[in-house]
């Protein structure tokens, strides 16, 4: 049975903030600041403010837009129902389009938000470019002779995020197609993103077997793009718009009734489409209808469970609810039980597992002091469960963590959870063979025991 409730994004956006205050004490910007002006209430006054042409777009009015993560938790507090996300993603939509920008700055947004990412084979060129740079042993020799040094301020830490690319092709081909391994109860249709497909090809491999484990024949839309979520955050409205309507055709040319994503940030895009395209004419019905297909891979697994019986994987793992899963979808409860499932494998309750570990989409690279004090948050947190896993439904939340357990120098990696469960199928839940995020080999396994949930 489903433990989370489902969104319903098929309504007006809900503005009506009652100044409560009720926000204030979620939000990891207001708690790190204390300025009210950083804070979901004082951001929606300014917001009102410009519409209603009281204040102008200032240099300090776009920075207070700009600092907030996106992360939906004042969503979550609020008793109003304030849609928070919708009026911000509006809000950039409007900086952008009047704000005056560097001419340089504007190409290359448009350069890489549209052209880059609105088709699967440009990005390729991109990741195969660091492919090289990782694979010829450039990034070691870098690094080794401190010539990352010479980049401007700030560049030498942020080139530490850079995930590994994959020397061997792992990702999915678009217009594959998965039979069921038992008999077909289920056809569904899979997103396979942009960032996933290129890096996180692994994560898409353990989601098919998984599937095709339950019952699932797995259709994977040629034409299918990148969701948009990146540009819709960074106000890129008109692009978010123009690929929603590109998936939209792949999808239902597919002709699925579940559309599946193991991907947080992607999926509270996709589920809110209606919103998106609410006014295109031709597109806003079909946004709706396609929205309410769309499920999280955790959310549909438990929908359709339990599980088909896995193999024990003894190991102790945390569980950190992506921003965009517990606030944006609100699914807290259906990865933690597709976890308890596995044999053997000790949950353990995670500290502060749904504050934000500062990654936001592209947050961390934009806003990186308040990107690393979140991020400290959640390793001082993860360090006091001694885990060996951190399971997390996301990329950006993976490369994140992965990132901040490694200066921390802790012997704990990331995972998404879906490939602990494939492991679990595999039966080979040995030391160093799961792949993480930055290509390290695994950490080791603690003794065996009975599935469950403990404090730290
Ligand atoms: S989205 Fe997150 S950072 Fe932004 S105002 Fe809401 S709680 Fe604060
Ligand atoms: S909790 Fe909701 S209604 Fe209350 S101040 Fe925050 S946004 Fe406004």
């Amino acid at each position: 049975m489903a433990t989370d409730m489902r969104v319903d994004h098929s309504h007006p956006v809900k503005t009506d903030c009652i100044h409560c205050g009720l926000c204030l004490p979620v939000c990891p910007t207001y708690q790190e600041l204390g300025h009210e002006a950083d804070s979901p209430r004082g951001r929606i006054y300014l917001m009102q403010l410009v519409k209603q042409g009281q204040m102008k777009r200032s240099h300090a009015y776009v920075d207070h837009i700009h600092q907030c993560l996106g992360c939906r938790a004042c969503e979550s507090a609020c008793p109003s129902g304030v849609e928070f996300s919708s009026m911000l993603d509006i809000a950039r939509a409007d900086i952008a389009t009047h704000n005056p920008q560097t001419r340089t700055h504007k190409f290359l947004r448009k350069a890489i938000l549209g052209f880059v990412f609105s088709r699967p084979s440009r990005l390729r060129w991109l990741f195969f470019g660091l492919c090289l740079y990782q694979g010829l042993g450039l990034q070691w020799l870098m690094r080794r002779s401190r010539l990352l040094k010479l980049l401007p301020a700030g560049l030498e830490e942020k080139e530490g995020l850079l995930p590994t690319v994959p020397l061997a092709v792992t990702r999915i081909k678009l217009g594959a197609r998965f039979t069921a391994k038992a008999i077909s109860r289920y056809r569904v249709a899979l997103l396979t993103g942009c960032v996933m497909n290129e890096v996180f090809g692994a994560v898409h491999k353990a989601t098919i077997d998984v599937l095709t484990e339950n019952g699932c024949e797995v259709l994977v839309p040629k034409r299918q793009v990148c969701c948009g979520a990146l540009q819709n955050h960074a106000g890129e409205r008109a692009l978010a718009q123009s690929l929603a309507r590109a998936n939209l055709r792949a999808f239902e040319a597919a002709g699925c009734e579940v559309v599946l994503t193991n991907s947080a940030g992607c999926g509270a895009l996709l589920k809110d489409y209606g919103h998106l395209l609410a006014d295109d004419r031709a597109h806003a019905g079909r946004a709706i209808s396609f929205s309410a297909k769309v499920r999280d891979i955790s959310e549909f697994l438990v929908e359709i469970g339990p599980l088909k019986p896995m193999r024990p994987l003894p190991a102790h793992v945390v569980y950190d609810d992506p921003c965009h899963l517990i606030h944006g979808q609100k699914i807290s409860q259906a990865p933690r039980e597709i976890l308890r499932q596995i044999p053997g494998m000790k949950l353990i309750d995670l500290p502060g597992a749904d504050e934000c570990c500062g990654s936001a989409g592209v947050y961390n690279l934009t806003h990186w002091d308040m990107s690393q004090r979140l991020l400290k948050r959640k390793i001082e947190h993860i360090k006091t469960c001694r885990p060996e896993w951190v399971a997390s439904g996301n990329p950006g939340c993976l490369m994140q963590i992965a990132y901040g357990l490694k200066a921390a120098n802790l012997p704990i990696k990331a995972i998404h959870p879906i490939e602990l469960v494939a492991q679990a199928y595999r039966g080979r839940p040995k030391v160093g063979k799961i792949v993480t995020v930055h290509g390290d080999r695994g950490a080791g396994i603690r003794g065996q025991g009975p599935g469950g949930t403990d404090d730290c």
